[in-house]
């Protein structure tokens, strides 16, 4: 395969450091090298050095990029979405305009359980057509690899149906897509008033169909009061981690339920949402390193006011995780750069800790962190050229799509077209 050299950059942001997530005063450390060049060989990155050292260094016949004193980052890792469902929820998101609230949407038979019915009647195919739009949204703002849910079949069959569609789309496409099985993400019409029977059915044949298909690497729960109980949500995770499961948690969203203890019980390797948490659930997501994943997107998607209490986490040493849930409902986003402004301007985040979040920090909740989510030799040439001068305008300029060109692999899977206004 080619090699690739990028040069004349303004700032590689390399986020170089310690092999495991990052804590503390190292979120700020973004390791980056001003005047930048990258070299990547058979789609993996060679070296990361000043333009002069990599100058040096390009053989013969290499494909060199002029990046136009643009910076360079690795591809954002979106740690947290639902990126495959039929249909979409804007009539629900003019009735919250109005003033419905999302859990009186969700007893009328809206909200997840609405998706659910556009998701059975889908073929693989027509679920396949509509995600692989979406992959095209997630490359455009900068994310080259995803963790995907399924959850939106809630029956052995449809629930199948989506994770091999979440196979297809990452043998075939430029996006690497990290599979979670989240069965237990709603009780289905057809199971209303016998919960205790949905349980069984996702312990007892989807889990163990889906292991032995090998459709996912994580399994998610959404422990809420009104959805799965904690101890509801114990059970089904004891069993998948039984099963080789790593496991992930919706928790606290709605309501303070405890649901960040049983992640820390459990060993999970994250936390998801927290909006609710309070000091003892952050001590024992410490504790336990477990990671917690915050959702800022769904919080303002909903034009709720309460934002997860991510400085007191990072004070407490949590290895904190931003992501955009998308998904056509809660959190109909999958821009990882909005997310950072939301991250900047409701959490009191600095723009460097919020790219530690989104990128090296994600990538280890995955599994991932050697392989991706910083730039430095031997990992993935997954990389983005951005549209600015300096790393803090990726937050600070929001509601635009920053990437100029999106490498995955040391292949290009997104570059933007030229206007007169380009350098
Ligand atoms: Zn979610």
């Amino acid at each position: 395969m080619a090699t690739l050299a990028v040069l004349n950059c303004a700032q590689v942001v390399t986020l170089q450091g310690p092999a495991r997530p990052r804590t503390g005063a190292e979120l700020r450390q973004l390791a980056i090298v001003e005047d930048g060049a990258l070299l990547a060989r058979n789609g993996r990155i060679a070296a990361v050095g000043t333009r002069r050292e990599i100058e040096a260094s390009i053989p013969p016949g290499a494909r060199v990029i002029d990046a136009g004193g643009r910076i360079v980052l690795p591809g954002f890792v979106d740690a947290h979405t639902h990126p495959v469902f039929a249909g979409n929820r804007a009539d629900e998101f003019a009735l919250r305009a109005e003033g419905a609230g999302y859990e009186e949407i969700a007893a009328a038979g809206g909200g997840i359980r609405s998706t659910v019915r556009k998701t059975r009647a889908a073929t693989e195919d027509e679920l396949w057509r509509a995600a692989a739009r979406y992959e095209g949204w997630f490359l455009r703002n900068g994310t080259t690899t995803v963790e995907a849910k399924s959850g939106y079949g809630l029956s052995v069959e449809d629930e199948l149906k989506m994770l091999r569609v979440i196979r297809r789309l990452n043998e075939s496409g430029p996006l690497e897509y990290v599979p979670t099985f989240l069965g237990a993400h709603e009780v289905p019409d057809e199971y209303r008033g016998r919960p205790q029977e949905y349980v069984a059915l996702v312990m007892e044949e989807m889990l163990p169909r889906v292991a032995s298909e090998k459709l996912a690497s994580y399994c998610d729960v959404f422990c809420e009061p009104r959805v799965f109980n904690v101890d509801d949500s114990r059970r089904i995770l004891r069993r998948a981690r039984e099963l080789g499961f790593g496991l992930r948690v919706h928790a606290d969203q709605l309501g303070l339920s405890q649901g960040a203890q049983l992640a820390a019980e459990l060993g999970a390797a994250t936390a998801d949402h927290l909006e609710h948490t309070d000091a003892a659930g952050i001590e024992a997501l410490h504790a336990a390193g477990v990671q917690p994943v915050l959702l800022p997107g769904s919080v303002y998607a909903l034009g709720l006011r309460t934002y997860p209490a991510a400085r007191a986490m990072i004070a407490a040493g949590l290895a904190i995780v931003l992501a955009t849930d998308f998904n056509p409902g809660s959190s109909p986003t999958p821009s990882l750069p909005m997310v950072l402004s939301l991250a900047c301007t409701q959490m009191r985040l600095s723009p460097a800790e919020a790219i530690a979040a989104a990128t090296i920090n994600a990538a280890y909740s995955l599994g991932r962190g050697g392989e991706t989510g910083s730039l430095e030799a031997g990992k993935r040439a997954d990389f983005v050229i951005h549209d600015c001068s300096d790393y803090r305008e990726l937050a600070c300029f929001f509601g635009i799509e920053h990437p100029w060109m999106v490498v995955t692999r040391g292949v290009t899977a997104f570059e933007r077209e030229a206007h007169r206004g380009d350098a």
